[in-house]
């Protein structure tokens, strides 16, 4: 009886983790949207070139770090050395350049607090924002591309906690929850300490890629390809992690002290960072070090209301997994 308990146990795990992947796969973007943006960015490259012969388009954000879920818009940044340029000034001629070009709802957002041209292409559909200058987000992009190479249950899992955000209204920075930036974050270093680990810590290993970017040293491991296989000694699947995720942060996270740290693969004390009071409107309720701007807590964006909102949406979500009988769809119904 007791080996048919066990078996029937089994199975519904299996199902379980079956009816994950089946998720995972529904988000994965196809092939042909994929070569759209990839069409349309080269447009935007020709552009580009022929007023600033000397400046860069990069894609990054969601479109480029592996982790944006199908019908997604893209980032992109601009880049131009010149340190004399008035970045408004740009925005404006970048808007007017678009617009000649007949891509639809340009918008120069120049007094925001990243400063971005938004536009539509009416031929492929997509809409991309503009940025200048953002070279860090385009270096914090590759680094999470890169985690992402070495094992595929980070896809995984964070296509699921972002679909799961997404769903439940808690990935909104505006509302004092969390962006999906932070989420994937949160998935990385939760895999960096799983025992056997699923992620190294490529910050700590020898140094093949580095950048100084705004007077920042951004340096780690980047030869990912030699780390496939590094995480198979832990047999964890899927819905494994999507429980133990939800059961740490439900219930094991320690608020009051804790900075989950990609950087070190580690925890680190808010008190080493000097995060225990407010200062302003930064108030280290949740602390998510930024990987390579160590003194941004990415948490900062939450407030004693979202907090709470927050925290009871990963117990909701942890009593899900472990008592609800269809937590594939209970866990993403929209609040
Ligand atoms: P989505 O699928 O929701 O659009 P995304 O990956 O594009 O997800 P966003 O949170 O929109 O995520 O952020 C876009 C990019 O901007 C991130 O990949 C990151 O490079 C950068 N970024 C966002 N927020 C921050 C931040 N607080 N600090 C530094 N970089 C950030
Ligand atoms: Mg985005």
């Amino acid at each position: 009886r007791m080996l048919k308990r066990q078996m029937q146990c089994r199975l519904d795990i299996d199902r379980l983790n079956a009816a994950f992947l089946a998720i995972y796969e529904s988000l994965v973007p196809p092939e042909e949207e994929t070569a759209k943006q990839k069409q349309f960015f080269m447009l935007l490259e020709k552009l580009v070139s022929k007023e600033w012969p000397e400046a860069r388009l990069y894609l990054y954000g969601s479109c480029a770090n592996s982790f944006g879920v199908s019908k997604s818009d893209i980032d992109v940044c601009l880049t131009i050395e010149d340190a004399e340029i008035n970045k408004s000034e740009v925005l404006l001629k970048l808007a007017d350049i678009l617009q000649a070009d007949n891509l639809q709802n340009v918008q120069a957002l120049t007094r925001a607090r990243v400063p971005i041209v938004k536009l539509m292409d009416p031929v492929t559909g997509i809409s991309c924002d503009i940025c200048l200058n953002n070279v860090l987000a385009v270096v914090n992009t590759k680094l999470l591309r890169d985690y992402a190479q070495i094992d595929v249950r980070l896809r995984q899992l964070a296509f699921i906690v972002k679909h799961w955000a997404k769903s439940r209204g808690v990935n909104a920075t505006y509302q004092g929850t969390l962006s999906s930036y932070a989420y994937v974050l949160m998935c990385i270093h939760f895999l960096q300490q799983r025992r056997p680990a699923i992620l190294p810590c490529l910050q700590e290993m020898g140094t093949t890629y580095s950048a100084i970017v705004d007077d920042i040293r951004c340096a780690y491991f980047d030869q990912v390809e030699k780390l496939r296989g590094f995480g198979s000694r832990n047999k964890e699947t899927i819905a494994q992690l999507v429980w133990a995720f939800f059961n740490y942060w439900a219930y094991r996270h320690d608020y009051a002290n804790g900075v989950i740290s990609v950087r070190t693969g580690s925890m680190l004390s808010k008190r080493e960072k000097d995060w225990t009071r407010r200062i302003g409107n930064d108030r280290h309720l949740i602390c998510i070090e930024d990987p390579f701007e160590i003194s941004h807590d990415l948490g900062r964006v939450v407030d004693k209301f979202s907090i709470k909102v927050l925290r009871e949406e990963f117990e909701r979500a942890a009593e899900i997994m472990q008592y609800d009988p269809n937590p594939c769809v209970t866990l993403f119904e929209p609040y």
